[in-house]
Order: structure tokens, then C-alpha cells, then sequence
């Protein structure tokens, strides 16, 4: 079978001015679908003196307003363009929020065209692999969304989740699984290439809507979803930043469920785009090179400074604290957060870890620390991960 062979679409490999037709396409669909069915985007239009017709052309796209993706929380824009009762599943984020990607009455998607059909397509999966989905089916869009799509692609899914590692070694041992798609905290992936010859690829994702980035067999960056325009731009300026410099990605996405408007999500990216041997055309994401804002993401999860904070305000005891990610030897995140308590009190700790983990929904090690440890100032939610 041949894993690297052809592409979804024609649209993965168009020359820069079929892309710019291409983009001008997209750019005028994304506008009529949030005047049409989104109040949020549509008073930013309105509020920008803007209306669809205004925006003929690709190069029109730095005429509409950028959106934060805290600005879309508050606002709901996540929720999409049609009501919760009507979607097929769900979704929570914390807050809570929530939201919902498909309604259960969209027609059945057409076989390997969905937005991440293209990007399994390029890593290698083919109708009728099986597929070993380690994604969370909790909560959270990995586990149902990555599925959906596996089937739609043609492959049949044993839906593991994350737990379980014993039984997932024997299912590996027992049934002919050819793809697995997971975390890579969760198996060390560069390694498990090496032992078993297997071909393994990254993607590039974000619960906020945006088309998946993805690694073709070359392995050389992630191409960027081409039915998407993928904007990289300095978080202050809003200017492009040029190829091999960081900078925020501001997405817009002409889902009819769930529109995105040059929709900031807080990611810093690095793009090239030298030429891939794949023959997919257009720029590929080199690395992620960490958060714009103060948020960062932890084994998976985003985690916001203020979510710990709300914790630490039932406490009177606590009087400074610091929470500060960081790789372990293993390769997977410490979650460490240092408290300065006024006064002791029994069972504190233990409290704190516990609420952290149903409000974070992350396991933390809390540490007591002397007062005075923790600087005036210090950032409250410290990544000291490198990004190289
Ligand atoms: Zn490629």
C-alpha cells in the first residue's frame, strides 16, 4: 500500500495565484456566513462600517476587525451559528463553556473530504485502517471529533482513550491495528518510530475551530489546511511577521456551523515555505513556539492563570502563590504550584490539589514554600519549557 502517495484535494496544491483566488473564495464565504448567522461577527463588521459586498477581494481581509479568542468567550462567537439543542455532541472548555462543532442533522460528510481526512490522508492512514484513538472521549473534542473523521476517511476506530495502558498493549497484541492516532505525552512517539519503522506524524489542532495543520510524509513542517486563510501576525502590531519569526496565528474559517473571522486563538507559530517534496503547495507551520498570552497548555489542556486563581481565593491562608510548568525527564509536564501560606492549616495542601483538579482538571503538585520565596510580581503561571 502506498501511505504517501496523492492528495485530497486540488486545493493542497495550488501556485500562489490560484491560492489567492482560492483565499478571495473562502475570505467572501466566511463574511456571508457570520453576517448571515453570527450576531457576534456581525457587529464587528458593522462596528468596522463594513458590510459583505465591502470585501471583494483577499487583500480586503485586513479590513475587518481581529477577534481575541477571550473576546469570543465572552461574547459566546464559540458557540457557533446554530443552537445547542440542535448540535450532535456537546463540548466543554473551562469556564464552563460550551459548544458544539455538528449538528445532528448535517448531511454525512463525503468520504476524505473533511478538514481532517485531508491531514490523516497526508500522514499516511488509508481506508480500512484500523485506528487506535487514545483521544479523550471526555468532555473535550479529541476523542469523538478525531473518530468521526477516521470513519469518515474510510478506517474503522477502536476508541481506547487515554486510560488503560495494559489493555491497549493487548488490543495492539491481539487485533491488526495499523494506525493509532493519540498525544504524544502519551507514547513517546519519535522513539516508537524508531523501534517499530512505524511512520509517525504530527497535526497541529485547536478546539476553537480552526482546520488542522499537518505533517506529510517528508515530515518536513506542518502544511496549513489550504480551505482555510491562515494569517501569522505580530500580537501588537498585527503585521505579518515574515517566515521563521514567531508569531500569533489569526485564523478564518468558512464552516457553516462555525464561522471564524480572523479569530486570534493565542498560539505563536514559526512558518516556512520552502518547497515540500510533497508536492503540497503554500506555508507549513515549522514549530509552535508557545502562547501569546499568559495561558499555556499542560498535558493537553489549556490552563488560564485565573482558573488557579479562583482556587486560591477561597483560601484566606494562601498569601502569594506561583504556578510554574515545566519537562520532567520523561518528556511529559511537571504542573507544580508553590503557595506562601499567613498561617498553617491541616489538610491545606491536599484541599488545594484536589480543587486544582476539579477546577484545572489537571493533576498539580502543591508545595508549601517560606514566605518571601515567591517574588513580588512573579509571573502567576510561569511556562519554563523550552520551544527549540
Ligand atoms: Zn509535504
Amino acid at each position: 500500500m502506498d501511505r504517501k502517495a496523492g492528495l485530497s484535494s486540488d486545493s493542497e496544491a495550488l501556485d500562489d495565484d490560484a491560492r489567492r483566488a482560492h483565499q478571495t473564495e473562502l475570505l467572501r464565504k466566511t463574511v456571508e456566513v457570520c453576517w448571515e448567522s453570527s450576531d457576534f461577527y456581525r457587529g464587528k463588521l458593522e462596528q468596522a462600517g463594513l458590510k459583505p459586498d465591502d470585501i471583494r477581494d483577499i487583500d480586503d481581509l485586513t479590513r475587518i476587525p481581529v477577534t481575541m479568542k477571550k473576546e469570543a468567550m465572552t461574547a459566546r462567537a464559540g458557540l457557533g451559528t446554530f443552537p445547542l439543542h440542535e448540535a450532535k455532541r456537546i463540548f466543554v472548555s473551562p469556564g464552563p463553556h460550551f459548544y458544539a462543532a455538528q449538528r445532528r442533522d448535517d448531511p454525512p460528510p463525503v468520504r476524505g473530504q473533511t478538514p481532517l481526512a485531508y491531514a490523516f490522508h497526508a500522514m499516511g492512514f488509508r481506508e480500512n485502517d484500523i485506528v487506535l484513538n487514545t483521544f479523550s472521549y471526555h468532555l473535550t473534542p479529541g476523542g469523538f471529533g478525531l473518530e468521526d473523521q477516521l470513519i469518515a476517511m474510510g478506517c474503522a476506530v477502536v476508541p481506547a482513550g487515554p486510560q488503560n495502558t495494559e489493555v491497549q498493549v493487548e488490543i495492539l497484541a491481539k487485533l491488526p491495528v495499523t494506525g493509532y492516532v493519540g498525544t504524544p505525552t502519551f507514547l513517546k512517539l519519535p522513539e516508537l518510530q524508531e523501534r517499530t519503522g512505524a511512520m509517525v506524524r504530527q497535526i497541529y489542532g485547536s478546539a476553537d475551530g480552526l482546520y488542522p495543520a499537518y505533517e506529510c510524509w517528508a515530515a518536513m513542517g506542518m502544511h496549513l489546511h489550504p480551505d482555510q486563510v491562515i494569517e501569522v501576525l505580530d500580537p501588537e502590531t498585527r503585521a505579518p511577521v515574515p517566515a521563521g519569526e514567531p508569531g500569533e496565528v489569526v485564523a478564518t474559517v468558512p464552516n457553516p456551523n462555525r464561522p471564524l473571522l480572523r479569530f486570534a486563538n493565542a498560539d505563536l507559530v514559526v512558518l516556512r515555505d520552502d518547497p515540500c517534496p510533497c508536492g503540497r503547495t503554500g506555508s507549513r507551520i515549522a514549530r509552535v513556539a508557545g502562547r501569546a498570552d499568559e495561558s499555556t497548555k499542560v498535558r493537553g489542556m489549556f490552563v488560564y492563570p485565573d482558573q488557579i486563581a479562583e482556587v486560591m481565593a477561597r483560601h484566606p491562608e494562601v498569601q502569594r502563590w506561583q504556578a510554574v510548568v515545566e519537562k520532567n525527564a520523561q518528556g511529559t509536564d511537571d504542573f507544580r504550584v508553590a503557595v506562601e501560606l499567613g498561617s498553617e492549616a491541616a489538610g491545606l495542601l491536599d484541599k488545594i490539589t484536589q480543587e486544582l483538579r476539579d477546577h484545572v482538571r489537571l493533576r498539580a503538585d502543591v508545595d508549601a514554600v517560606a514566605p518571601g520565596t515567591i517574588a513580588e510580581g512573579a509571573k502567576r503561571l510561569d511556562d519554563r519549557r523550552s520551544y527549540e
